[in-house]
């Protein structure tokens, strides 16, 4: 059967290059006889690919040597809990800034365990089409980090330039745009996010943290949530998601001889000028509900005259091998994710059918 164009929010289309590698060492990995889904988490092979891993991701993002780097499972979600797990004493509080549905997890989650406070929401009758502006943004004194979510993977905005925070680090959740684009990371304590989008499959999250931040680590939690048991145990505490990451290995290399970040940033910045050009030549067909100064280059969200036009588009494009945009249901219309991975000719080819839908139906 033929690969179709994969747009789902994720998990989603990875590097054919990628796919063919690790098809190609399925029932011999290195030499060993076994896949790497077979080998013993502690073999040297796996130790060199682990710790490869992290070298690469590293480089690639310019991550700076006082930040540590965990890769665990439980994906991102884990981290809604674990992270305020770890950095919060029982008398002290963080602010959640909430502009969408993952980042209200997030805080949500926080607040079962520790006291939390909301910094800011742009929620407006169940709907999140902007980002708050910095006199929005509430900081309470003695605030121990600022949780925000740098993409809203569902209504598609995505944070370009960070608050400024002053001494009080951000916590962020990059989970649908890490490694589109250059980070400063001054500003962060914690970065992490979710592998599947933008690094590779399912199975892990990466987490960025700074060393006083993980050496604030609370002591009386379980070994398994602890960040500074992992740190300490290299990610190796208990098995890691060894498939997971051997993917992510071969999407840093695949970004690396791509020519590394500056090549996937122009990329993705290429990709969203062309859709959203679309979207913007024909705004009484295609609605854009997003404010424009935070438009996501990652997610593209958008509607159509009626809900019929909509499911016509949708069913449309599957019949042309496009597959993956029908938007979040809590949401409805139509939905693009974009992510490294994806070649700006998938987008090309899903312009073009934008406008020959408009063509027959506009
Ligand atoms: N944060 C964001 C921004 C997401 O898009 C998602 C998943 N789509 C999550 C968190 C949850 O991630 P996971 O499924 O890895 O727990």
């Amino acid at each position: 059967m033929d690969r179709v164009l994969n747009f789902y929010a994720g998990p989603t289309a990875l590097p054919l290059e990628v796919l063919e590698s690790a098809k190609s060492e399925m029932l011999n990995w290195k030499g060993t006889g076994m896949s790497v889904l077979e080998i013993s988490h502690r073999s040297k092979e796996y130790t060199q690919l682990h710790n490869e891993t992290k070298d690469l991701l590293r480089k690639l993002l310019a991550i700076p040597e006082n930040y540590k780097i965990l890769m665990l499972q439980g994906g991102a979600s884990l981290q809604f809990a674990m992270i305020p797990m770890n950095l919060l004493g029982d008398d002290q509080t963080a602010g959640y800034i909430v502009t969408g549905r993952f980042s209200g997890n997030a805080f949500e989650t926080a607040g079962k365990m520790r006291k939390v406070y909301l910094s800011a929401s742009t929620e407006e009758n169940g709907i999140f089409s902007r980002l708050p502006e910095a006199d929005e943004i509430i900081i309470k004194p003695g605030t121990v980090y600022l949780h925000l979510t740098s993409n809203n993977t569902i209504f598609g905005t995505q944070w370009k330039q960070f608050p400024d925070t002053g001494p009080v680090p951000l916590v962020c959740d990059m989970s649908s745009d890490i490694m589109s684009r250059k980070i400063d990371f001054k500003p962060f304590g914690i970065i992490y996010a979710g592998v599947q989008k933008n690094l590779g499959p399912a199975g892990a999250a990466v987490i960025i943290i700074r060393d006083d931040i993980l050496e604030r680590s609370r002591e009386d939690l379980p070994d398994i949530l602890s960040c500074r048991v992992h740190a300490e145990k290299n990610s190796l505490y208990n098995t890691p998601s060894c498939f997971a990451t051997y993917m992510m290995n071969k999407v840093l290399k695949w970004a690396r001889e791509k020519g590394g970040l500056d090549a996937v940033e122009k990329q993705n910045e290429k990709k969203a000028e062309l859709i959203y050009g679309a979207i913007d030549k024909n705004p009484g067909f295609f609605k854009s509900r997003i404010q424009k100064e935070c438009r996501s280059s990652m997610n593209v969200t958008f509607n159509l005259p009626s809900e019929e036009l909509e499911s016509l588009f949708i069913s449309g494009a599957q019949k042309t091998g496009i597959v993956g945009i029908k938007g979040h249901r809590s949401v409805g219309g139509v939905r693009v994710s974009m992510y490294n991975t994806h070649p700006t000719g998938d987008i090309e080819v899903f312009v073009d059918f934008m406008k020959d839908f408009i063509k027959h139906n506009g």
